[in-house]
């Protein structure tokens, strides 16, 4: 039993050095990707509830690899976090969004995620400033969008990132909000304009529970002067319900997925209505 066990030894051995050497690939393709401008972002609709017209679009990383697979973001963004690239991912990814977005109506709205360490750093204001002028997008058509934990972890320096952001004109959206960890406080200093209520309220709503709990965002939001976003917006009476509660805005598969540039081109061209 002692040789069996020595086997295992081994076999797990081997099976971490794979493991090691599959990472140690994958992180250099991750570099190679973001140097590149290999990852690109795919855009969603966002719409007026009540109309189905189209009032912007979320930009949502994605990895397409030779033989035509997508890789979503929740394969890579890790990585990227840990290699210490997301600036440069985010700043490559914006101008190409803001390149597609010559193509869009020029009140399209467009949102962007931050994660915490974006924040953190405080590094990107400066280099997303140039970016604006150089592709000459108006910053009154962004939308940051960082959930409530990212907030919480980085007070003092995020406050100074989305300070930054939001003189230039920039809308501040707490997203997957209901989901972190979020003060009152917060929701008044830091004046946000948009709350996203977070899919799993969204798709509980017909329980008695959730839905007092959408119904008691949508009146802070409302309360606090601010618009609301429903996420994860699937079914139909998904969309029927939100109406009757007041929800300004929508996201969701009954609406439309995320979609590569050149679709949504064509589908604006078409009309701004789902
Ligand atoms: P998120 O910001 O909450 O984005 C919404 C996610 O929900 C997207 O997943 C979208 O495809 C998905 N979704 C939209 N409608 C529906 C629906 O009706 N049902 C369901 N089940 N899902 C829906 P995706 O694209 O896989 O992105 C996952 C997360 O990755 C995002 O969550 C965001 O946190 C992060 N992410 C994506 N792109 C970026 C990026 O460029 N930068 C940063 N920092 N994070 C990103
Ligand atoms: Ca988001
Ligand atoms: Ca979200
Ligand atoms: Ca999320």
């Amino acid at each position: 039993s002692r040789g069996a066990e020595g086997a295992r030894t081994i076999l797990f051995e081997a099976r971490m050095d794979r493991e090691l050497r599959l990472e140690a690939a994958m992180e250099a393709d991750v570099k190679a990707a973001v140097a590149g401008e290999a990852m690109v972002p795919w855009f969603q609709p966002v719409v007026e509830t009540a109309t189905g017209v189209i009032f912007g679009v979320e930009m949502l990383a994605r990895w397409p690899r030779e033989g035509g697979e997508i890789v979503g973001p929740g394969e890579f963004i890790p990585l990227v976090e840990r290699l210490g690239l997301m600036n440069e991912l985010t700043l490559s990814l914006m101008r190409q969004a803001f390149r597609s977005a010559r193509d869009w109506p020029r009140d399209i709205h467009l949102g962007v995620n931050f994660s915490a360490s974006q924040l953190k750093e405080g590094t990107l204001s400066p280099r997303l400033l140039s970016l604006l002028q150089e592709e000459d997008f108006d910053p009154h058509r962004l939308e940051v969008e960082v959930t409530e934990d990212a907030l919480l972890n980085y007070e003092g320096a995020a406050m100074n990132a989305l300070d930054t952001l939001r003189r230039l004109g920039a809308s501040l959206v707490i997203d997957d909000f209901g989901m972190g960890y979020s003060s009152f406080s917060q929701l008044r200093n830091l004046a946000f304009d948009r709350l996203k209520i977070d899919r799993s309220f969204v798709q509980g709503m017909r329980g008695e529970l959730d839905g007092r709990i959408v119904d008691a965002m949508i009146g802070l939001a409302s309360g606090l002067g601010i618009d609301v976003v429903a996420e994860g917006v699937e079914e139909e009476w998904m969309a029927r319900l939100l109406i009757e509660k007041g929800c300004r805005f929508a996201q969701g598969f009954h609406f439309a997925r995320p979609m590569p540039a050149d679709r949504l081109a064509r589908l604006l061209a078409g009309g701004r209505t789902l």
